[in-house]
């Protein structure tokens, strides 16, 4: 087994048990079909349960992305006094709130990195850059999307700009990748193309591997060699009618690049040791690729500095990192 230090690249936490408890029961995973035996998370979600989560799992550091949803917003409003969240005005104040939460309330958790949320239909593209420079400066390191709960498709101008902004701000953007239900392909792999022609300077994270569009993978990955993928939800779906077998996993993986897939477990809806245990058991992957896949590639990929993450230097704490990185640009 690995002994190099497991980096989760995308967990969530919301800002209560009781609010993370309902919103992971709103957001059901039905796209890979029927499987038995799907290893769901044990917790509720909040931020001291994803640390419980790492230290029981043995998960040195982790990503908390902040996906933000105008349908699960309006519907916090309709489920009862615990999942009030208190802001004022318009939604775009409701998103800007949720990520000033976030950045605040990791401050002080060093074992993890916050990624905020943006939204190109609840406000301009020039708030919401204000906003993701204000974030910056409070130490988010990244950005998080969901094309298909936030309704629009990547290569949408008005989204472009926002894409357009988070390169020029040296951002990385994790952007949930599968399929919707309906019509529109919002987050198929196949889809990014366009933004990455049009933004190529974008550091792009296809989360899922695509999901259960994950035969789109390979082809991005070939055409645009400058992002990467995560393996989070994907893995906990193996031999699911619409997802890979174990073996066309590590086939997808070697296809894509294994230096460019790295581990994420979804918290709360999986927990990160048992879907870092997938991939340990992964056949035919070398130790050096698993401990590349399950932390070092994301270590480089984004830049994160973590303790005992061999070839880096590890011992400057991340809040250094990103003083550093602001003022070099
Ligand atoms: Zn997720």
């Amino acid at each position: 087994m690995s002994s190099s230090p497991v980096i989760d690249v995308h967990a969530h936490a919301s800002e209560t048990k009781a609010l993370a408890a309902w919103s992971t029961r709103e957001y059901e995973v039905s796209e890979y079909g029927e499987l038995g035996g799907v290893r769901y998370g044990t917790l509720d979600g909040d931020l001291d349960d994803l640390e419980s989560a790492m230290a029981r799992d043995g998960i040195a550091h982790a990503i908390v992305v902040n996906c933000f949803s105008v349908d699960e917003w309006r519907n916090r409003s309709l489920t009862g006094p615990e999942q009030q969240v208190e802001f004022e005005g318009s939604l775009a104040e409701g998103l800007f709130a949720f990520n000033r939460w976030l950045v605040e309330a990791v401050a002080n958790r060093s074992s993890i990195t916050p990624f905020v949320a943006m939204d190109p239909w609840v406000a301009t593209a020039d708030a919401m850059g204000r906003h993701l420079e204000e974030m910056q400066i409070a130490g988010a390191l990244g950005v998080k999307v969901h094309p298909v709960d936030q309704r629009f498709v990547p290569s949408d101008p008005r989204a472009n700009r926002l894409f357009r902004r988070c390169a020029e701000l040296e951002l990385p953007v994790i952007s949930h990748s599968g399929p919707a239900k309906g019509t529109v392909a919002f987050a198929e792999p196949a889809v990014f193309g366009a933004l990455l022609t049009a933004v190529p300077h974008l550091r792009l994270v296809i989360a899922h591997l695509g999901g259960a569009a994950w035969t789109q993978a390979s082809a991005l990955a070939a055409d645009f060699s400058s992002i990467a993928f995560d393996c989070s939800e994907i893995v906990a779906w193996l031999g699911a009618p619409n997802a890979p077998s174990a073996a066309e996993l590590v086939a997808l993986i070697r296809d894509i690049g294994v230096d460019r897939v790295m581990f994420g477990s979804d918290f709360p809806w999986y927990d990160p040791g048992p879907m870092a245990d997938v991939v340990r058991h992964l056949p035919t992957l070398s130790e050096g690729e698993r401990a590349a896949i399950l932390g070092e590639n994301a270590a480089r990929f984004l830049e994160l500095r973590v303790s005992g993450m061999p070839g880096h230097l590890h011992q400057e704490p991340e809040v250094d990192r990103r003083i550093r990185h602001k003022a070099s640009r």
